[in-house]
């Protein structure tokens, strides 16, 4: 059976002999990296809560808490029925890396709930909310744990989550918890800084292969928060962004398309499929998508999206993981054997983390910053983490994903043998 976490253990494993030549005391590294195997914590509970008809209905609620050698734990919290212990663990392993790979003091943890919350009204879903915010509120905390939303939580989920862990240890603490609402503590340019971090990334890429933004061409698959996000910055810094999907297929125009008129069409239609009907647009089925003559391919909607199956098709000359998890092992072996980079997502969409860790650093100094001096701040972050990568990467001759996780496991375990910890 497919197991996330063995995949996870995989890719450390692939950076040990490298480690191997970094640290004299071999017995400490062992050490270090069997530590690594498994999370420091791992919380779960079955959750009740009552339902609208009067039933009780119980949900099982994870909490992984991966490592915190380098500062507290970070991670989200999803609701999704495929839940597992399995992928909290393997999730709070890449949150490690990614806090790691961008050099932000946090170690990584996940957590989640087994459940499809489209099935339950906002009364329920704020109750399972405020239960999992109970559950969690011994081992959370500013200097603790510090969770955020994931997949299909938000917001106003954070907002309940952190009204019942305020009322419960009766003071203020929005530190807490990061993606909260502005109007809560939450921090300006955090909706936008995944992709904002992504086109920072790419332009450091870029100049180092003396590529022109203007001369380059970008497809983009998937438009949700990150997608949109990430095309409409691209346009901005001068990239031809010819092509974008949604589920539904993709809207193709060699000119370059206008990012927020195809967010208007999207709105109205429903879909792309619906927008190409109803004006005159270039459609492309889906899987047609990774077949474009373009510079860049940008995967930016679902996991596993690159897989052997497609892997071959794509001409481009470098692909930006902006989603988690796009690209298979196998495919990303095809990719490099095409001669196609491959930007790791644990660098490529680091910029959410990063302004998260910036939500936190403003809630604990308890003033705010503008958009300006968010993003001001994020740039050096992204462009100190892509210039330690492709050094590594030049270095050791080896591939982006290998450099990114051997930097950040470095980084994890010189931490944990300060602390003596090994
Ligand atoms: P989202 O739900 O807002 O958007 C996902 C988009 O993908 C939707 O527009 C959907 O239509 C599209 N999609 C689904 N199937 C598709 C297909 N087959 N082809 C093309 N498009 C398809 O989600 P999001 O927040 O944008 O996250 C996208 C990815 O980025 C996820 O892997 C997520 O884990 C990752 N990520 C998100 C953030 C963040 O800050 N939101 C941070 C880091 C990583």
């Amino acid at each position: 059976m497919f197991s996330a976490f063995d995949n996870a253990i995989k890719q450390l494993d692939q950076v040990v002999p490298l480690l191997e030549r970094e640290y004299t005391n071999k017995k400490k590294l062992k050490q270090a990296i069997n530590f690594l195997k498994k999370p420091q914590n791992f919380y779960k509970k079955n959750i009740s809560i009552k339902l609208d008809n009067g039933k009780n209905k119980v949900f099982k609620a994870f909490r992984s808490q991966y490592n915190d050698a380098r500062g507290p734990f970070k991670g989200g919290i999803r609701f999704h029925p495929n839940v597992s212990e399995d992928e909290m663990k393997a999730l709070s392993f890449w949150m490690s890396v990614k806090c790691a790979v961008v050099d932000i003091p946090y170690g990584g943890s996940k957590g989640g709930v087994v459940v499809d919350p489209s099935v339950l009204s906002e009364r329920e879903l704020r109750q399972l909310s405020v239960k999992y915010a109970e559950f969690v509120t011994p081992f959370i905390g500013p200097w603790i744990d510090v969770p955020a939303p994931d997949v299909n939580t938000n917001g106003q989920i954070m907002a309940w989550m952190l009204e019942s862990y305020e009322k419960k240890i009766g003071m203020h603490a929005p530190a807490t918890f990061t993606g909260k609402p502005i109007a809560l503590g939450g921090s300006q340019g955090r909706e936008e800084a995944t992709g904002q971090g992504g086109v920072y990334v790419l332009e450091q890429y870029l100049r180092t292969k003396k590529l022109k933004n203007e001369r380059t061409t970008v497809a983009v698959q998937g438009f949700g928060n990150v997608g949109f996000w990430f095309a409409k910055f691209a346009k901005d810094a001068g990239f031809k962004v010819v092509a974008i999907s949604d589920s539904s297929g993709a809207i193709y125009d060699r000119k370059g398309l206008n990012v927020d008129r195809l967010a208007a069409l999207k709105e109205k239609y429903g879909s792309f499929s619906g927008a190409s009907r109803g004006e005159k647009l270039e459609f492309v089925k889906s899987e047609d998508i990774f077949a474009l003559d373009v510079d860049v391919f940008v995967p930016a909607a679902l996991e596993n999206a690159i897989t052997k199956e497609n892997a071959g098709k794509i001409k481009a000359k470098v692909v930006l993981e902006m989603a988690n998890g796009p690209v298979t092992p196998e495919a990303e072996a095809i990719l490099i054997e095409k001669g196609i980079d491959d930007i790791p997502d644990v660098l490529a969409n680091a910029g959410g983390v990063t302004v998260s860790y910036f939500e936190w650093a403003q809630n604990l100094g308890g003033y705010y910053w503008t958009k300006e001096e968010v993003n001001k701040k994020l740039k050096p972050i992204m462009v100190s983490a892509f210039g330690d990568i492709q050094k590594t990467q030049k270095e050791k001759k080896v591939s982006y994903r290998k450099a990114a996780y051997f930097l950040a496991v470095k980084r994890i375990i010189d931490a944990m043998i300060l602390r003596g910890r090994v």
